[in-house]
């Protein structure tokens, strides 16, 4: 099959987590038994009770931090740190995403709702981390994390991305919504993906570094 034609792309936007290292690894579950056993000691509840919490500020907000912000005496800085300190061993160098990164002409973003800390340590443990021009963490958005549309508006004025020409790649749905409403091209990454029927999701793959390689790209010149 042949790849889709991103000729006109020169912007590559892509969020961290679940999308440049897959969801098997198992670092986000290690990172969502952080987040639960903090909203345990911060509320008292239950496990349960507690995971159920911070999924309300995760379905509200995007992330948890900005519910911390909003109900509770807590300080979001702290939360961010303690949740993204989980084994780096978890994850495993990808060389074969680093070549098809490499190959893309144009600026390399991250846009990511995880912490600067978080962005640094992770994308420097899969071997890409020189390979991205800018990396928009959630204290760069001002803790307003995506889908938030202040966090995509903030995102385009720090970094001067010009919509029609971007391509973002994210494998939360929701994320996409507001990116496609800018007039950027989105691209859903995942298992899920090819399920998926919103019509704001422009393109699907369970394979990131397949689809990046088999797609028409600006001739470098
Ligand atoms: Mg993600």
């Amino acid at each position: 099959m042949p790849g889709v034609d991103f000729s006109y792309v020169d912007t590559w936007l892509f969020d961290l987590d679940n999308t440049l290292y897959p969801p098997s690894s198992g670092y986000i579950l290690a990172i969502e038994a952080r987040i639960q056993d903090y909203f345990v000691r911060l509320t008292g509840l239950s496990p349960d009770e507690a995971w159920a919490v911070q999924k309300r500020y995760l379905d509200a907000y995007g992330s948890a931090a900005p519910g911390l912000i909003e109900h509770h005496d807590a300080d979001p800085h702290d939360f961010l740190r303690d949740v993204h300190d989980v084994p780096l061993d978890l994850l495993t160098p990808d060389p074969a995403l680093r070549l098809a990164l490499q190959r893309l002409p144009g600026r390399r973003l991250v846009f990511t709702n995880g912490s600067e800390w978080h962005a640094e340590r992770v994308l420097e443990r899969l071997g890409i981390a020189d390979l991205f021009d800018e990396v928009f963490h959630t204290e760069a958005a001002g803790l307003i994390a995506k889908p938030d549309p202040r966090a995509f508006d903030a995102l385009i004025a720090a970094h001067a991305v010009t919509p029609a020409s971007t391509a973002f790649f994210e494998d939360r749905a929701v994320n996409l919504a507001p990116a496609a409403a800018l007039g950027m091209t989105t691209v859903l990454v995942g298992e899920h993906a090819a399920a998926s029927t919103e019509p704001f999701v422009q393109h699907r793959t369970d394979a990131l570094t397949d689809f990046l390689n088999a797609a028409q790209v600006k001739d470098p010149g």
